[in-house]
């Protein structure tokens, strides 16, 4: 039996010498007394200032570019990890038993395996998830927060279409170029970093959301169905025929990711707040297809549809208190003008 890390090397390997495989390079910004300025405000951001001298010293020693994949291998698997007190005490065993890992994929936002191409079956799950969705999720977040600016902030409000736009791109076809694109340019650092700390909460917010799935699929024993879905790794076509079970197994996992990260929110009006970030995700991936002019992934139900379910689920469970609902009718009604945009 293989290990799911043998696969995931496998995988990647694989994966850097087929096709365009492309590398996120991040360069450093600003002057030095600016990074500190924004890294402060991020941390209080987080509540987290203590980590201030630590940090700093990180920020210091870092080379002025360097290579974003691990730091970001880095990224989603903390977010990963620290997804075990989301889930029940009889899913634990199978979330322990699973890796996670970043590849270039194609259409799909993620997958889950239980076994290789071959058959060969894992000792355990691999869960890999798209490498261009991290910009992607940050870019939507940063064009959501930009046009959502107000009170102290109002005088940096922007329209956000043009970073949603790039998000789009990015989606289609992954490049370096976008990652400089993810900041937040033209503002004071110490609104740069409360900013840049709103925009990580967001795109970590997504990052579970999309885990959670895949660790759904796990938790639901998908994995005849999802064997298949390895296909897509490395702009490789699917081969197989979508059925009405692909589907049901879709909105279950979409099901289960949103149960999880509301039964971890206390505050109705966060559950919704955290519901819209993932609306957002579902309608940008619906205007993606109407770009495309075709379904990202048969398999799949539309994603529309899949946030709509959702938002039923959200209604029919989540009490809306009347602040709240003008937010969320705001957050919808910026959405309808940005599909229209693209
Ligand atoms: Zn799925």
């Amino acid at each position: 039996m293989q290990s799911p890390q043998e696969y995931l090397a496998y995988l990647t390997q694989v994966s850097r010498n087929r096709h365009d495989a492309w590398w996120l390079v991040s360069e450093q910004t600003g002057t030095p007394e600016s990074r500190r300025t924004k890294l402060m405000a991020t941390l209080r951001f987080f509540g987290q200032e203590q980590r201030a001298t630590e940090l700093e010293a990180l920020l210091d020693s870092e080379q002025l570019k360097s290579d974003l994949s691990p730091s970001l291998l880095g990224v989603v698997d903390q977010t990963a990890r620290d997804l075990e007190e989301y889930l029940l005490p009889s899913e634990v065993e199978v979330f322990r038993r699973t890796v996670f890992g970043l590849l270039p994929l194609s259409a799909v936002d993620g997958f889950c395996v239980d076994r290789t191409p071959w058959g060969a079956k894992l000792d355990g799950y691999l869960v890999v998830l798209n490498e261009g969705l991290f910009i992607c999720a940050q870019l939507l977040a940063k064009a959501f927060l930009l046009e959502n600016l107000d009170g102290d902030l109002l005088e940096f409000k922007q329209p956000g279409v043009e970073s949603y736009r790039r998000a789009i791109e990015h989606f289609l076809a992954p490049s370096a170029k976008h990652t400089n694109s993810v900041l937040f340019e033209g503002v004071p650092p110490d609104i740069e970093g409360a900013l840049s700390a709103a925009q990580m909460q967001m795109t970590i917010l997504l990052l579970q959301f999309v885990l959670l799935h895949e660790i759904g699929h796990a938790v639901h024993r998908d994995h005849e169905l999802m064997a298949e879905y390895q296909f897509h790794v490395a702009g490789t076509q699917a081969t197989v025929k979508q059925t009405e079970r692909h589907w049901s197994a879709e909105y279950a996992a979409d099901g289960y990711a949103l149960e999880r990260i509301l039964g971890h929110t206390t505050a109705d009006a966060s559950r919704w707040a955290n519901f819209v970030v993932i609306y957002v995700f579902f309608h940008w991936l619906s205007v993606v297809e109407s770009v495309t002019g075709k379904p990202l992934c048969p398999l799949h139900p539309p994603p529309a549809v899949r946030g709509d379910a959702l938002r039923k689920v959200m209604t029919d469970r989540v009490p809306l208190d009347s602040q709240t609902a003008a937010l969320v009718e705001k957050s919808f009604k910026v959405l309808e003008t940005w599909a229209r945009l693209s």
